[in-house]
């Protein structure tokens, strides 16, 4: 709970095992007892007490720990909501915590990222953005902007100095500088975007090639069906696995064939549009048989796109001749996916093919977030549009105008200027309780 009542609500249902008045009670500290609901105990209980402002939210917080369980949980849920408090909303913690300025909105929209995280390099991403560094990358550019701002406030003040002239040279260099920073943090989502987002990479192969099975292996675990009748992965199915960090989005797809199941038509029509979309294409073969003309369908659609061929089953005897011409300048990896031969050597060239091993989280800021990337997209356009109007040598006070629109932009980012709407669709994001 969190808020000025918090305190008293908790008094109404928490009996410490030593009474203590909440004045006394310093904050970070943990106090042990029973919830009840008048003399029924509820469960036995750790409370935290948390004192404003030192605090997720800045405000008086306690948390209860209680044995778990839905039962007790939803008790303890209720007896609170019954004696005052209301249920929060997704997000709301973290939302108090921006709203009362503990915290940027960047670094508040980082705490999804941590909670979403699906690889390491994900995770330091967020936890680097709740350290600030974006913030603090932002809040420089905007600080020189603003510097400048000042001196053409003076310059537009006192036009009998006439230092419109160097007025105008000092927006150029400030607001070029500021150009190529923005540009150098727009170029870093490409980046951002394989640590958030990973490579997706869809498995195809005709019915009983092995997809489920090779996924299986990928994922060490049996979660895909495997079945001995064809055409029975319907559904796609996806998982993640890492490569150096980096998350491997797989997509086990049906079958690639003509078939008048209407259920296994819509997976076939599914299959091709998600191998249309995706970074990578695994096409996975039976090396066990001659290439069928289901196979050659198969190479013909990858044959522009990105992907490697898996001759799989090479435990059987081989009937596949991987210098055939269908396979030419494609990357060829015998694997035998229920005998787990081969499958690492899938994750070395998945690494290699993306260069996966030189993205380092080093000094450099990284932008992970489509909101941040098109506001500063926006924002480099404002600068493009001041430096024209310099060059063109309209009135300072226009160019003004143009720079304030940069700093607007930026203020959004960290959400120094944003509306409410955007506010509440960012926190309707995150889960409960967070
Ligand atoms: P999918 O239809 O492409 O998903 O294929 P499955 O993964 O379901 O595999 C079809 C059949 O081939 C199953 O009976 C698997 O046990 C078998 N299979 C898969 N990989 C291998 C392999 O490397 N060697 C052998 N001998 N059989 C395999």
């Amino acid at each position: 709970m969190s808020g000025e009542e918090c305190f008293s609500i908790l008094e109404k249902i928490f009996l410490p095992k030593r009474k203590e008045k909440i004045e006394k009670i310093k904050g970070y500290t943990i106090k042990y007892g029973n919830i009840v609901n008048n003399k029924e105990i509820i469960d036995e209980v750790l409370v935290s007490y948390f004192k404003a402002p030192k605090s997720y939210t800045t405000e008086n917080m306690c948390e209860i720990n209680s044995h778990g369980g839905m039962i007790v949980l939803k008790k303890i849920l209720n007896l609170c909501l019954e004696n005052g408090a209301e249920m929060a909303n997704p997000g709301e913690f973290t939302q108090r915590a921006f709203v009362n300025g503990r915290i940027d909105l960047l670094q508040a929209e980082s705490v999804i990222d941590i909670i979403d995280a699906k690889s390491e390099k994900e995770l330091s991403a967020g936890i680097r953005q709740l350290e600030g560094f974006l913030s603090r990358e932002i809040k420089r550019i905007k600080q020189d902007i603003l510097d400048l701002l000042v001196d053409i406030e003076v310059s537009i003040d006192y036009p009998e100095y006439d230092v419109e002239e160097v007025s105008r040279e000092k927006v150029e260099k400030t607001i070029g500088r500021v150009k190529k920073e923005l540009i150098k943090l727009e170029k870093s989502f490409d980046e951002g975007k394989l640590i958030k987002n990973g490579i997706k990479v869809a498995i195809i192969g005709k019915p009983n090639a092995g997809k489920s099975s090779l996924l299986n292996a990928l994922l060490k675990e049996e979660r895909a069906i495997v079945t001995d009748i064809e055409g029975t992965t319907r559904d796609t199915i996806e998982e993640f696995v890492n490569i150096c960090g980096i998350p491997l989005k797989l997509i086990d797809t049906a079958g690639i064939r003509e078939t008048d199941d209407k259920v296994e038509k819509i997976g076939v029509l599914k299959t091709k549009e998600i191998a249309n979309s995706a970074d990578l294409i695994i096409a996975i073969f039976d090396s066990s048989k001659e290439l069928s003309n289901e196979d050659i369908e198969i190479l013909n659609m990858i044959k522009e796109k990105k992907s490697l061929i898996i001759l799989n089953k090479t435990d059987l005897l081989t009937k596949i001749n991987e210098t055939d011409k269908l396979f030419s300048n494609k990357e060829i990896i015998k694997i035998s996916a229920i005998k787990n031969i081969g499958i690492e050597e899938i994750g070395k060239k998945i690494e290699k093919m993306f260069n996966l091993n030189e993205i380092e989280l080093g000094n450099d800021t990284v932008i992970t977030n489509l909101r941040h990337k098109n506001l500063i997209n926006k924002s480099i356009k404002n600068a493009s549009k001041t430096i024209e109007s310099t060059k063109e040598k309209l009135p300072i006070d226009i160019i003004s105008i143009n720079i304030r629109e940069i700093i607007s932009n930026l203020n959004e980012i960290i959400g120094e200027e944003v509306s409410e709407n955007i506010i509440n669709e960012i926190f309707s994001k995150f889960c409960l309780g967070k």
